[in-house]
């Protein structure tokens, strides 16, 4: 094999896949930042270095997505494993975090349910920003609950429980002061299912039957058993069903009911709390 530089390697892989997808790719080989890139385009790769680069770029140009392949994403202020079995972390879920993050003391206790964790980015960056907090995380998928745990210990998240569980099935009789979801919402028959990094994701983590509404609805409609007094309940949705969701928080007599746009303009989370007077 001739020996190639960064720069080669580089150029050789830009004429295939996305340029950003490549510098990822090759930090992740050689476990360096861009930076270093930058500064040393020279450097040569050693044959093994190659040899992992090239397989990287070959599943890339087959459509993996480059989180899968490197086997992380970075989310809010966080770099997160991902394998299979978990939706990859998206930009636009950071606003749920946000939100959670206003509504939650950092100096009380607060008790925080996140439902169908995957990976736990909103879990553990709420974990994470409010240590008083304790936060319950549930996945349907045991695999997903793993990923969660890893995720969890290699951050030095103590004040996270992770379990295995359909939505509220596992949490009879417990109250929390926030319920947050970034649940399954895209409708089974959007072709968007069968395109890009979508394709490759946990169907089970991404659609939802009732034209992508079915676990949002459930969620809604289970939510106010637990809660607390006053306790409030955020999820994130697709683009065209935020009045679809604050209709369905009216109906279980939400107060305070708003949404929020992600930085496309697009209505994406949506939330209340338990109506007062009860
Ligand atoms: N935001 C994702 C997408 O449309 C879907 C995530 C989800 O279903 N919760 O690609």
């Amino acid at each position: 094999m001739q020996p190639v530089t960064i720069s080669q390697a580089l150029a050789a892989a830009y004429s295939t896949i996305n340029k950003i997808d490549a510098i990822l790719l090759l930090q992740h080989v050689l476990i360096v930042n861009h930076a270093f890139l930058l500064t040393y385009p020279d450097q040569m790769l050693t044959a093994q270095q190659v040899e992992k680069f090239s397989s990287l770029v070959q599943q890339r140009i087959k459509g993996l997505p480059v989180a899968y392949l490197m086997g992380e994403r970075a989310f809010f202020d966080l770099t997160l494993k991902v394998t299979e079995a978990v939706l990859i972390p998206r930009p636009e879920t950071e606003l749920l975090v946000e939100w959670a993050l206003k509504l939650i003391p950092s100096d009380e206790f607060c008790n925080v349910l996140d439902l169908g964790t995957g990976s736990g980015a909103i879990a553990i960056s709420i974990a994470r920003h409010r240590p008083q907090a304790q936060v319950v995380a549930v996945d349907l998928s045991p695999t997903a609950v793993d990923v969660c745990r890893r995720n969890a210990d290699i951050l030095k998240v103590a004040n996270l429980n992770a379990i295995n569980g359909n939505w509220f099935d596992e949490l009879s009789g417990e109250k929390f002061d926030l319920i947050v979801s970034n649940p399954p919402y895209v409708a089974e028959d959007d072709p968007h299912l069968l395109q890009g990094d979508l394709q490759f994701e946990p169907r089970i983590a991404l659609s939802a039957g009732e034209h992508g509404m079915a676990c949002i609805t459930h969620i809604i409609n289970a939510a106010p058993d637990y809660l607390s007094k006053e306790g409030w309940l955020l999820l994130e949705h697709g683009y065209d069903q935020a009045e679809a969701c604050r209709k369905l928080l009216r109906d279980m007599d939400f107060s305070n009911i708003c949404s929020y746009p992600d930085l496309a303009g697009i209505m994406r989370v949506s939330g209340g709390q338990l109506n007062l007077s009860i």
